[in-house]
C-alpha cells in the first residue's frame, strides 16, 4: 500500500514508525516508541510514540489556531468537507480495511463492516446541517426567543482498540461538523488507521489544525484531561479507565462523555427461533473476537432450552479461528482470558465448547482462542459478573423469567441485552425490565444505527447523553439563547 504510513523501514517491520498528526501533516514526538504488533502472527508491524504534555500542547495550539476560521465557517460549507470525505472513504475502503485487519487482527469481513460502518457515521454528519437549524418563537407579542447553536471549541477524543476505525467515526465527523477542532488519540495497541483517517480528511480538504492525531497510552490521556484549552472530553474504553477519565476531566471543569466496559446478557426462552438464536448468540459472542462492548457474553437460559443451546453450540463449533474468528489483541489478553475460563471450569462450570488450545497453520504466532461455551455457571462465578472480552460464552440457567431479570439487574454494567423469543409480549416483559441503554429483540448485537444514538446505562457509561447519532448533538455543541424585543406594529 502507499501512503502516508511511508515505505517499509529498514528493520523488520512493516512499516516506520508513525509520527503524530499535527496541523494537517505528520509531526514528530519525542515520546519512546511502543512497537505494533500484528495479533495474527506476532510480528512487528510499526511504532507508535508515546507523547507527552508537550506534544499534546503542540496540537492543542494548532487546533486552537484553526478554530476561529472553522467555527465562523457556515456548517453547509463545513459538511462540504465530509461528503468528500465520505467518497475518499469509499475509494480506500479496502485499503482501510486490510490496515484493520492487519493491526487488530479482525477477519475482512469484519474489517469491512468496520469501514461500511464508518462511511454511515460520516453520512450522518452530512446531514446534520437539516437536523440542527435553531428554534425560534414569538414568546409574547413583540419578544421574540431563538435558539443557535455553537462549537465548544477545541475537544478531544480518545479511544480503546477494539474499532480502530468505527469508533473514531463515532466522535470525528460530527464534533468537527459541528464546527469543533479535534484532537484523537488513538490506542496504542492500533494506531496505524488514525494516520490514514488524518490524510484522508486533508485529502478531503479539511484545513490544517481542525483535526489533529496525538498518539499515546496514560500520560497524554491525563494531560488530555488537565489542559486548560481543551473544552470537552470523550472517552471510550474500560470502566476502570472511564472512571479516571470522567472524574479526572470534570474536576478540570471540562464536559466529559466516558463510555465503560460491558456485560452484555442475552435472555434465551424456550419458545425462541432455534435457527435465528443459534446463528444471534453464536455470532453475538463471537464477532469480533468477542472483543467488542456490544458482545453476548451470558446467556440466560430460561426454563426449557436443552434444545436450543445444543443447536447454538453446534453453530459455533462450526467456526473456526483464522476463517471466522479473528485473534485476540494480544498475548496478555490471551492469557487473561484463558485464566478466567480455567478459573470458570475450577470453580464448577462445564465446558460445552473448549476453545483454549486452539492455533492457526501457519500463524502460530498469533494470540489465538477458538470460541468457548460454559455451561452450569452461577451467577456468583467472576466468569458470570467480569468483562472478559473475548469469544467466550457463561450459560446461566433459570427455571423463571424474572430470575433471570434479576441477575441482568444486578449487574454492574448496562451496555446491551437482547431476548429471543417469538412472544412479543414476553420481549416486551424484558426489554421494559433490562437495566441496559441499549435492548435487542431476536437481535445479538442490537448496535442502534444512525441517527439513533449510541450508549450504555450503569458502569457502561459516565455522562449525560449518548456519543452518536442526535445523541452527539448536544454534547458537541453549547446552546445560545437570544431574546430579542421588536416594536409590533
Ligand atoms: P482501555 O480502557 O484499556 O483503553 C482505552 C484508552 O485509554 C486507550 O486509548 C488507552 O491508551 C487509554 N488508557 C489505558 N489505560 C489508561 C490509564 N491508566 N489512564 C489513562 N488512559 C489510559 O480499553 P481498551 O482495552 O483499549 O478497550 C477495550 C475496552 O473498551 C473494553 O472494556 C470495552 O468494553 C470498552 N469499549 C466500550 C465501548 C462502549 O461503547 N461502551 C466501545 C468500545 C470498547
Amino acid at each position: 500500500m502507499t501512503s502516508t504510513l511511508g515505505a517499509p523501514a529498514q528493520r523488520s517491520q512493516k512499516y516506520p514508525p508513525l509520527s503524530n498528526w499535527v496541523a494537517g501533516k505528520p509531526a514528530p514526538s519525542s515520546g519512546h516508541l511502543f512497537d505494533v504488533l500484528n495479533p495474527s502472527d506476532g510480528t512487528l508491524l510499526s511504532q507508535v510514540p508515546l507523547s507527552g504534555a508537550a506534544e499534546l500542547d503542540g496540537a492543542v495550539a494548532a487546533a486552537a489556531a484553526a478554530l476561529q476560521g472553522w467555527s465562523n465557517t457556515p456548517i453547509k460549507e463545513r459538511v462540504q468537507v465530509f461528503y468528500r470525505y465520505r467518497a475518499l472513504l469509499e475509494l480506500h475502503g479496502e485499503e482501510l480495511a486490510s490496515l484493520i485487519t492487519e493491526e487488530h487482527g479482525k477477519i475482512a469481513s469484519e474489517a469491512e463492516a468496520e469501514v461500511l460502518k464508518a462511511v454511515e457515521l460520516t453520512e450522518f454528519a452530512c446531514s446534520l446541517p437539516q437536523i440542527v437549524p435553531g428554534e425560534v418563537l414569538e414568546v409574547s407579542r413583540g419578544i421574540e426567543c431563538r435558539l443557535d447553536r455553537y462549537p465548544i471549541g477545541v475537544v478531544a477524543s480518545i479511544v480503546p482498540f477494539n474499532f480502530p476505525t468505527m469508533v473514531p467515526h463515532w466522535t470525528i465527523p460530527n464534533a468537527i461538523a459541528l464546527g469543533n477542532c479535534l484532537i484523537l488519540k488513538p490506542s496504542e495497541l492500533v494506531p496505524l488507521s488514525a494516520n490514514r483517517i488524518a490524510a484522508l480528511l486533508a485529502e478531503a480538504g479539511l484545513p490544517p489544525g481542525v483535526f489533529n492525531v496525538v498518539h499515546g497510552g496514560q500520560e497524554v490521556v491525563e494531560a488530555i484531561c488537565d489542559h486548560p484549552d481543551i473544552a470537552a472530553v470523550s472517552f471510550v474504553g474500560s470502566t476502570r479507565v472511564a472512571k479516571l477519565v470522567y472524574r479526572r476531566a470534570t474536576s478540570a471543569l471540562k464536559r466529559a462523555l466516558a463510555l465503560g466496559g460491558a456485560k452484555n446478557h442475552l435472555f434465551v426462552l424456550p419458545d425462541a427461533n432455534p435457527d435465528l438464536t443459534a446463528a444471534g448468540v453464536a455470532t453475538s459472542m463471537t464477532g469480533c473476537a468477542g472483543q467488542r462492548c456490544m458482545a453476548g457474553s451470558v446467556m440466560l437460559a430460561v426454563s426449557d432450552t436443552d434444545h436450543l443451546i445444543r443447536q447454538m453450540v453446534e453453530y459455533t463449533r462450526g467456526l473456526m479461528p483464522g476463517r471466522d474468528i479473528g485473534p485476540v489483541i494480544s498475548q496478555e489478553a490471551r492469557e487473561r482470558i484463558l485464566r478466567s475460563i480455567d478459573e470458570a471450569v475450577a470453580a464448577g462450570a462445564t465446558l460445552l465448547l473448549d476453545g483454549r488450545k486452539a492455533t492457526v497453520a501457519g500463524r502460530e504466532g498469533g494470540y489465538w482462542i477458538g470460541p468457548t461455551i460454559l455451561d452450569q455457571v452461577r451467577p456468583d462465578m467472576s466468569i458470570a459478573r467480569d468483562e472478559i472480552f473475548g469469544p467466550v460464552l457463561a450459560i446461566i440457567r433459570t427455571s423463571d423469567l424474572d430470575a433471570a431479570i434479576a441477575i441482568e439487574n444486578r449487574s454492574l454494567y448496562g451496555n446491551a441485552a437482547s431476548v429471543f423469543t417469538e412472544s412479543g409480549g414476553l420481549a416486551r416483559y424484558v426489554a421494559e425490565r433490562a437495566s441496559a441503554g441499549m435492548v435487542g429483540v431476536n437481535v445479538g448485537v442490537p448496535v442502534p444505527r444512525e441517527p439513533f444514538s449510541f450508549g450504555g446505562w450503569n458502569e457502561s457509561k459516565f455522562g449525560a447523553g449518548d456519543i452518536t447519532g442526535r445523541g452527539s448533538i448536544e454534547f458537541w455543541t453549547r446552546a445560545k439563547k437570544t431574546t430579542t424585543r421588536w416594536s409590533p406594529a
